[in-house]
């Protein structure tokens, strides 16, 4: 009987291949109880399979050459540090010699200690890291029980010259596993774990492969070598399949892959409607390893780089110089395009442990000391990082972008910092473009209803969707109790998007929109009546914002949106929506 398993999907995508399992080595282990002569070999077992996995660490090291960036490095040797770590090998060890238990048992029993430990730290760097913990103790459990990793899963698929391929099924995917499966191509994966904005998510999208995350009950529904389907645009996995099933699936694949061979066709056209209105796509990057999909997507710039994710998975902040590297390589890549630099975000959902570590947790992270409100307590941090992106502007069009900006007193205190970083580089002779574009996100209600106050002290907008809703509607975007009630049509926020766009038009500001609604290609039409003219999404979703800006007539838009806009409800808008995209495809 055919069975569907629910999760959160990653990307647009439909993927059918054999599912390799690797399933967490920690599952259904068993105590032996060891007689006296079998404790030494037991030990040596146990040190042998340390060993084995100490050799992969560095093989996965080794393998990543010059590519890795700086926070996988750091993650690497964390995981180096934790192996070698008495309070798992030697504890390890002497469970197995005073309670006469096999390793994998001992393993266990000290493995619970330590968590029951992270679970008590305050720290929240150091209790995150529990997840690193148990990571390094399945890859010992595996290497005991003679079991394949993922390397030895990439291994056996490189070697099989057969028709399909693989969809890899586990419990979590680490960063190392990351780095493998950018190498080899698996043609999606499912996790049991993670959520839309955990680190699996963040960095299967930066993989452009098919995902679903979050999936509950996986491991009890598939086996090695069962054909399952996973469409990650609905979050579902599906298998069990009969040969019709397999069959409609293949037709379903067989139509993604047109029209993803379609899209291609549009990478070298311009972003240009009907009527000739041009409308710049631009990509949202989080590391600069992004840059390579956004380029490859025909971006116009990057409207988005959110820095704070060079400050994450690591136990001390990037320095100026570290900062410095990453903008520049990301500018000189974009070769003249547009690239907007956002100030650090940290805080609420994007923890960043270096900084907030020994802090009380504040009761609401998401309206506590964030984003601009952290940095300008911060200056010496604030300031390093201002720095290094002025000196990242001497390489080509650099912007600032200021998040979480709630009034002018913000902005004018964030630009005063911004000249006195200008003139510490003169003082030491470093160049920069003292005329850079400084401006800021519009995503707090306040910033959004008073946009005319702002306006005078920046030199550009960029609305963040996904905060504004969240604020607009009360609703903590990382709180699944109330996703339901997280709409982007709701008569507030498309007001308040509205009136911001107007507003910056009227003072002839460039504006631009930069949260997931962007992406949406559902809502293109909705943005462009809006009068909005620079979308900046992940890459992966431009070249289909882009089909349907070609096949819009812009300026008849903005009367049939202008309507949505009074229906008192989202439902209504959606429909609304529904008829007007309906009506734009048939006439395009
Ligand atoms: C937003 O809030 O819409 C946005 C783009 O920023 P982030 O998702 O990083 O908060
Ligand atoms: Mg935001």
């Amino acid at each position: 009987m055919a069975w569907t398993l629910t999760g959160v999907g990653i990307g647009d995508g439909l993927a059918m291949g054999k599912a390799w399992v690797l399933a967490s080595a920690r599952l259904d282990l068993p105590r032996r109880r060891l007689e006296p002569h079998q404790i030494e070999p037991e030990l040596k077992r146990f040190q042998e399979a340390v060993e084995i996995v100490s050799a992969e660490l560095t093989a996965i090291k080794l393998a990543m050459g010059q590519e890795p960036s700086a926070e996988v490095t750091a993650l690497l040797e964390l995981q180096s540090i934790i192996l070698r770590d008495p309070l798992l090998v030697a504890a390890t060890e002497q469970r197995i010699q005073n309670d006469h238990c096999n390793a994998e048992w001992g393993l266990l029993q000290q493995l619970e200690a330590v968590s029951a430990q992270f679970d008590d730290i305050d720290d929240p760097y150091l209790r995150e890291r529990k997840a690193d913990v148990q990571q390094i103790v399945d890859r010992i459990l595996r290497a005991m029980q003679g079991e394949a990793g993922l390397e030895e899963a990439v291994r056996e698929q490189t070697n099989q010259d057969e028709e399909g391929g693989w969809i890899l099924v586990a419990k979590d995917i680490s960063p190392a596993d990351m780095l493998i499966l950018r190498k080899h191509r698996f043609l999606g994966f499912v996790t049991e774990t993670g959520s839309a904005t955990s680190h699996t998510a963040i960095l299967a999208r930066s993989l452009g492969l098919p995902a679903v995350v979050g999936v509950s009950g996986l491991f009890n529904q598939i086996a090695q070598n069962d054909i399952i389907v996973l469409k990650s645009k609905e979050g579902s996995v599906h298998g069990a399949l009969n040969a019709d099933d397999q069959l409609v699936y293949k037709h379903q694949q067989l139509r993604y892959a047109d029209d993803l061979k379609a899209l291609e066709d549009l990478k070298q056209l311009e972003g240009c409607s009907i009527d000739g209105v041009s409308v710049l796509l631009m990509a949202n990057i989080d590391l600069p390893d992004d840059v390579q999909i956004a380029l490859d997507r025909g971006c116009d710039g990057i409207g988005l780089f959110r820095s704070e994710f060079l400050f994450m998975n690591r136990s001390t902040v990037p320095t100026e110089e570290e900062q410095f590297q990453a903008y520049s390589a990301v500018v000189r890549s974009m070769a003249g395009r547009p690239v907007t630099i956002r100030t650090l975000d940290a805080g609420a959902d994007k923890e960043v442990s270096a900084l907030h570590s020994g802090h009380d947790r504040p009761a609401n992270p998401a309206l506590a000391s964030r984003a601009i409100r952290y940095s300008l307590q911060s200056p010496d941090l604030f300031l390093s990082q201002l720095r290094a992106m002025l000196r990242a502007s001497a390489f080509g069009p650099v912007k600032i972008l200021i998040p979480m900006v709630s009034g002018p007193s913000e902005m004018i205190s964030a630009r005063e910092m911004v000249q006195q970083a200008m003139t510490s580089l003169r003082a030491k002779g470093l160049a920069f473009n003292a005329k850079i574009n400084v401006g800021a996100m519009i995503e707090v209600p306040s910033a959004a209803i008073a946009i005319d106050g702002l306006i005078a002290h920046i030199d550009f907008a960029s609305i963040g969707t996904n905060d504004l809703i969240q604020y607009t509607l009360a609703i903590d975007r990382t709180d699944r109790s109330v996703a339901h009630l997280y709409n982007p049509l709701h008569p507030a926020v498309l007001r308040l998007i509205e009136q911001t766009i107007r507003s910056c038009h009227r003072a002839n500001l460039p504006v631009s929109l930069c949260g997931e609604m962007a992406g949406d290609a559902e809502l293109t039409r909705l943005l462009l009546g809006l009068g909005l003219r620079e979308f900046s999404m992940h890459a992966t979703e431009i070249l289909k914002v882009k089909r349907v800006v070609r096949n819009s007539s812009v300026t008849s838009l903005a009367r049939g949106v202008g309507r949505l806009l009074k229906l008192p409800d989202p439902a209504l808008v959606r429909a609304g929506l529904s008829a007007l995209n309906a009506k734009a495809e048939a006439v395009g």
